[in-house]
């Protein structure tokens, strides 16, 4: 009889070590767009709760969240909170979260709490089709934590100058987890965000940034959209804030690709056994 399929749920980290790149903003809006038709868990592990906050849960009404999970090692189920978007639930940044940086360095195992937590809480994260893991600006154990955790990163990238030189840290990190801690994660896409098509230099970014990742790329181009800045203050995804918006399609669009990335890889794996 086949055991639990290992890659189910996905778990995909949404990381950049810079800040202000649209780590939460993809975060918010893929998992929302996910949900429509998958069962998706966001997890909040940036201090600054922007993806709680963005998804209507303000930082008085927190309550425990992922310090709890991490440092606590209390029950997921006990954690989770669902949010207004059926099929989305999320383990929201409790206001202790900003301490696990420091209290993990001394604690046994302080770059694998998130992937134990995640195998003991096995029962419960088979609810979910996707697990997304919302990291902070920083290189930090709360990130290193999400990369060993997750099969996948997916690397917000700002179309701006200086986007390469970014994305080089990112590319070395993860591929330092890969060879100590985590052979299985895959850097599976970059996603370009806040492109500019009136700026040339939106463009010019984009093109070094494909010539270089190839189809590492998602085909998927994130405009900067006004509607996509404004939906955070209502506590809403932009998806719900103006359906209609170019940075809605967008985020539809990105999930659309990537279950579609998903499925050719699934399809690749199980031929791949077979042969
Ligand atoms: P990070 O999580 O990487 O720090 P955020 O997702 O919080 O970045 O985005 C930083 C800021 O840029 C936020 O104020 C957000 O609302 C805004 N923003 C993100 N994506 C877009 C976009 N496509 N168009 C306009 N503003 C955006
Ligand atoms: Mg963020």
């Amino acid at each position: 009889m086949p055991g639990p399929d290992p890659r189910k749920p996905r778990r995909i980290a949404l990381a950049n070590q810079k800040g202000g790149v649209g780590k939460t903003t993809t975060a918010i809006n893929l998992a929302t767009a996910l949900a429509s038709t998958k069962r998706v868990l966001l997890l909040d592990l940036d201090p600054q709760g922007n993806a709680s906050t963005g998804l209507g849960i303000p930082r008085a009404s927190r309550g425990h969240g992922s310090y709890a999970l991490l440092i606590g090692d209390r029950p997921l189920g006990e954690l989770l909170r669902a949010s207004q978007i059926p099929g989305l639930d999320l383990l929201p940044a409790d206001n202790d979260l900003a301490g696990a940086e420091i209290e993990m360095v001394a604690m046994e195992d302080r770059e694998r709490r998130l992937a134990n937590a995640l195998a003991r809480e096995a029962e419960t994260i088979k609810r979910y089709d996707y697990v997304l893991m919302d990291c902070p600006p920083s290189l930090g154990l709360l990130t290193l934590n999400a990369l060993v955790a997750a099969q996948s990163v997916i690397v917000p990238l700002q179309t701006e100058f200086f986007a390469l030189e970014g994305i080089s840290q990112m590319t070395r990190t993860v591929d330092r987890v890969k060879r100590a801690l985590n052979p299985g994660l895959a850097l599976d896409g970059i996603v370009l965000t806040m492109f500019d098509r009136r700026n040339n230099l939106s463009e010019l970014v984009a093109r070094d940034v494909r010539s270089f990742f190839k189809d590492r790329v998602f085909d998927t181009v994130i405009p900067r959209n006004i509607r996509v800045s404004e939906a955070p203050s209502h506590g809403l995804p932009v998806i719900l804030y103006d359906v209609r918006s170019a940075g809605s399609q967008a985020y539809v669009k990105l999930a659309l690709e990537l279950l579609r990335r998903d499925r050719a890889r699934a399809k690749a794996a199980t031929q791949g056994n077979a042969a």
